[in-house]
């Protein structure tokens, strides 16, 4: 079964770097309005995967044993997708197998994306930053004897868990009074919502949230909320109004939207807010390429963000792993030569990753944004 994108994995998956031996991502693009059936969804990934095979056909820069391993790695992917399992309720995958680094992962997207393979020293996670791991938000859907949890954004949730605890029947046989009969029913959905408490704790260990919305009678959802780990209690962020069970992850997203919106337009306004009094004073904020750069390389980003669509051309050092703007320089820390970066903007959003930052993307038109060099970062010191 494929698993949900969260920051923890997108920080491993940035910090993978096999000693030998090259890294295939695959990201395929399941939208349902485009691709619909399951014979629509096999077709794309076929020529998704066969467009990877052309990609290390076309490749001259590999060993024999790098396009062995490629190639291997290719046709393992083929193969478990061909199940079908993977795809159901994605609207796209993402796909990172490499052999030598015992690297084989299927996750699945509340979003599309486009297509697109890559071939590299370490896994492409830039298209699920895109998703927004630390910008994913969990919707709760309870009542008294049933649980649903979806994550995702406002461009699309998925279901990652749904249980039905059947409270009930046993109780009225044996001829127990009303009120004993009562108390049995509420022992139950007070365990019941103990259980779903239980999961959601689990579940959170170690990630982060943009934050949790809680739905169903207002009354379990009080209920559960009084109970709720004060882990999970402190990502409440507010409710949504919709039926618990018999809605599907769209008709959920429609209802949870307008909420979400207001919650993320919130928290942007706060992040803008403490970039610019960083900036003011000179302290934990960074704009700009160059030196964002260095905050990445030096491990201070709590929050990178970028202005959607930025790309830049730059250079990297191969030894400290130093990143820059300028062709062809020397390594201010070790003198090494840089190498070229096709997109630092890419490497900065890994490197933010990698060290357990979170990264937002605002909008291309994002007047502000664009005046600070269309990339930011909020720092940790
Ligand atoms: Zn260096």
């Amino acid at each position: 079964m494929a698993t949900d994108i969260t920051t923890d994995r997108l920080r491993e998956l940035a910090e993978t770097r096999p000693a030998q031996g090259k890294v295939l991502s695959v990201f395929i693009n399941l939208d349902p309005r485009e691709f619909a059936t399951p014979p629509a969804r096999a077709t794309e990934i076929r020529s998704v995967l066969d467009a990877a095979a052309r990609s290390i056909r076309d490749r001259d820069d590999l060993t024999h044993q790098e396009r062995a391993g490629l190639e291997h790695d290719v046709e393992r992917v083929a193969e478990r997708l061909r199940g079908g399992t993977d795809t159901e309720g994605a609207r796209a995958l993402a796909v990172f197998a490499s052999e030598s680094a015992g690297l084989f992962e299927v996750l699945r997207l509340p979003r599309p994306v486009p297509h697109r393979v890559g071939i590299g020293d370490s896994p492409c996670v830039e298209p699920l930053a895109q998703i927004g791991a630390g910008e994913l938000w969990w919707i709760v859907l309870c009542d008294r004897r049933r649980v649903r949890l979806l994550a995702g954004t406002t461009d699309g949730l998925v279901e990652l868990w749904r249980q039905d605890d059947e409270v009930s029947g046993r109780h009225d046989q044996g001829g127990l009074s009303q009120s004993r009969y009562q108390r049995g029913i509420e022992k139950e959905v007070d365990d019941h919502l103990r259980a779903v408490d239980g999961e959601l704790q689990r579940r959170l260990r170690g990630r982060h949230l943009a934050g949790v919305l809680l739905g169903g009678p207002k009354e379990t959802v009080a209920h559960l909320e009084d109970l709720l780990h004060a882990d999970v209690r402190r990502c409440v962020r507010g409710r949504v109004d919709v039926d618990v069970w018999n809605t599907s992850a769209d008709e959920v997203l429609q209802a949870a939207a307008p909420v979400l919106g207001e919650l993320i337009a919130r928290r942007d306004d706060e992040l803008r807010q403490r970039i610019d009094e960083g900036l003011g004073t000179g302290g934990r904020a960074a704009s700009g390429l160059g030196d964002v750069l260095t905050a990445v390389h030096e491990r201070r980003v709590e929050v990178l963000v970028v202005q959607d669509g930025f790309a830049a051309v730059g250079i990297r050092c191969p030894r400290c792993g130093w990143l820059g703007v300028s062709a062809g320089a020397q390594c201010p820390a070790d003198g090494t030569m840089t190498e070229p970066v096709e997109n630092v903007v890419e490497a900065a959003v890994a490197g933010t990753f990698a060290q357990d930052g979170r990264v937002r993307y605002l909008p291309v038109d994002d007047a502000d944004l664009e005046q600070k060099g269309s990339i930011a970062a909020l720092l940790r010191f």
